[in-house]
């Protein structure tokens, strides 16, 4: 990613990362880390997060970390580990050596407790938790002390330590720490620092039969590992006292925190145990179902790193709460991307045979089409013409309309990167009178795409050579949900009764032009006049290619920026 710090807009986060730098802060150092909790697949909201928190540490010579925060050993997996590596490192980011867990700390953060205890900041409680809940007050109510607070810490190191070993049931008992039981801020009413919870850990085995909170195990891992800068999202202020609190305790290196406001998109949803519902309950084939928010859902579909990493930079940071970020700006910057770099190809999706009349019938003839206007460099390939060809359904109208300027009855147009063709004749089925196929005439001198004597013609429509053609699927997509914030349900529904219908339609018998021939899974192409679209990387096939609509070429963003300057 290089030294982009020149270049990069600035925000509120950068500024601070600058003072900090200026002041000598952290011996000049910048380590910033990314800290997933394994127990789901990443989103794009954490992509954003991802390109900060990597982007930072690139653009000022530090470093970043990969930390999983599996502090909860009951929902994570090693199958959401993997996930999480594979997307990093395809959003094109690098951790190097530095793969953590926050499971590799549980010894330190059980002998940071011990020194708690040991100074009199921390007690074993034997409240239940619906008592804790109970004594902890309100906003608007102090708490109440637990009758077990003012234990000895000769008692509170023995009953630590049997909580440890196995003695006590689930529930039965916590550590809390000994802070504030009137405190305005709730976190500091003696939060629980550790559980009883007899459970397997996916790395530490059962070797531990007490869990840290999440509250206990996250400022002290960014303090082992010499972080400097802890960016995490808004609702983590309430928080920062409470971390600030642990580490002062503890006299050990302390990060400073920054909050910035979690990026929300429309259509869509965010939250993993949303997502995890959509999974398990079957509305989408997977955590890379390509309607999916997540990152291999959206890399299945066919979205670029450079355009999601684009797109984290453009939305920027921002510390006010509640900001939708229109999903029309992804695709816009998907777009971009993809008009650089995408071959074009011609693919019919709803085919209409047209014979030209005029066309001898062993002739086959090899055109000329450019890969890319925008890039002379990717050059041009080979397109069989014949005279039996397939166009698309909707590129021609019997009785068009005023605005129609496609093929009709009597109208000519122009076969992109081949001739003028003329609609003589139109069949149709005689019982439903649909459309079957048409009659045309071409005009040879027009091959290429102009004639001689200057005629012109509006429509310049895609086609391939009925012969030539191969057979595919195509799977267009569209928004996973029709109302713009789903997750704000009314009364009495929730988010899925807001699910799309139509946010997939399948198309069976779509005909490319045959340079698709063995595309690779994975890569990209824009259908003329259709959009951009990728192989399917999951269900494609040699013998039965799939493409997935990725997005189509109308952009709606570039409208509503257009609209705001004028
Ligand atoms: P979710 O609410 O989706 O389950 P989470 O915050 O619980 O997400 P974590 O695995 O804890 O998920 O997140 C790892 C990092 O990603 C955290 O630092 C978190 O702040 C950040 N992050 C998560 N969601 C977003 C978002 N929508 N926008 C920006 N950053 C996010
Ligand atoms: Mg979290």
């Amino acid at each position: 990613m290089g030294t982009t710090g020149a270049t990069s807009p600035s925000n509120f986060i950068r500024n601070i990362i600058e003072q900090d730098l200026k002041a000598g802060k952290n011996e000049g150092r910048v380590h910033t880390r990314f800290p997933p909790e394994p127990n789901g697949y990443l989103h794009i909201g954490h992509a954003k997060s991802i390109c900060l928190n990597f982007g930072f540490a690139a653009e000022y010579g530090g470093l970043c970390n990969l930390r999983f925060d599996d502090t909860n050993p009951s929902k994570e997996e090693i199958e959401y580990v993997e996930s999480i590596k594979k997307d990093i490192r395809w959003l094109g980011f690098d951790w190097g050596d530095r793969e953590y867990y926050a499971s590799d700390y549980f010894g330190q953060l059980y002998e940071y407790a011990i020194q708690l205890i040991k100074d009199g900041k921390a007690y074993v409680d034997d409240l239940s938790p619906e008592q804790i809940r109970e004594y902890r007050g309100t906003l608007t109510e102090p708490g109440r002390e637990s009758p077990y607070r003012n234990r000895s810490v000769e008692e509170n190191l023995d009953l630590f330590e049997r909580m440890q070993v196995g003695e006590f049931p689930n529930g039965s008992h916590v550590l809390r720490a000994k802070i504030d039981m009137a405190s305005g801020n709730l976190n500091m009413r003696d939060p629980v620092i550790y559980r009883v919870l007899h459970a397997k850990h996916h790395r530490t085995d059962d070797k531990w039969c007490i869990y840290p909170m999440y509250d206990w195990a996250h400022g002290q891992s960014d303090s082992i590992e010499g972080i400097t800068h802890s960016v995490c999202t808004l609702e983590f202020e309430d928080h920062r006292p409470l971390y600030d609190w642990f580490l002062d305790a503890l006299g050990i290196h302390h990060p400073q925190q920054i909050e910035f406001s979690r990026l929300d998109l429309s259509y869509t949803v965010m939250s993993k145990r949303k997502l995890l519902e959509l999974v398990q309950e079957g509305y989408v084939t997977g955590w890379d179902d390509p309607r999916m928010p997540t990152i291999s859902g959206l890399r299945r579909r066919g979205y670029t790193p450079e355009s999601i990493r684009n797109f984290s930079e453009r939305v920027g940071v921002a510390k006010k709460k509640g900001s939708m970020v229109d999903i029309a700006m992804l695709e816009h910057c998907l777009r971009e991307d993809l008009n650089r770099r995408a071959p074009r190809v011609m693919a019919v999706l709803h085919p209409l045979k047209v014979v030209i009349d005029n066309y001898p019938e062993d002739r086959v003839e090899q055109l000329e089409a450019v890969n890319n206007p925008e890039d002379p460099g990717m050059g041009s390939r080979k397109v069989h013409f014949s005279r039996v060809l397939y166009i698309e359904g909707e590129d021609f109208s019997e009785e068009p309309s005023k605005k129609f300027f496609r093929l009709a009855p009597g109208r000519e147009v122009r076969l992109k990167h081949a001739y003028f063709i003329k609609c003589k004749r139109v069949v149709k089925n005689e019982q439903s009178g649909e459309v079957v196929e048409l009659h045309c005439t071409f005009d040879p001198a027009s091959k290429g795409g102009a004639s001689p004597d200057g005629r012109k013609v509006k429509g310049t429509l895609h086609w391939v050579s009925a012969a030539h053609a191969l057979e595919a699927e195509v799977r267009l997509y569209d928004h996973l949900f029709t109302k713009e914030n789903p997750a704000e349900a009314e009364e009495g529904k929730d988010f899925k009764d807001y699910l799309n219908p139509n946010s997939l339609e399948t198309l069976t018998s779509c005909r490319m032009e045959p340079s698709l021939k063995g595309a690779a899974p994975g890569s990209r192409y824009q259908f003329l006049r259709h959009g951009y679209f990728c192989v399917d990387s999951v269900d494609s096939t040699d013998d039965k290619l799939i493409f997935n609509r990725t997005v189509s070429l109308r952009d709606t963003w570039a409208k509503i920026e257009k609209k705001r300057s004028s």
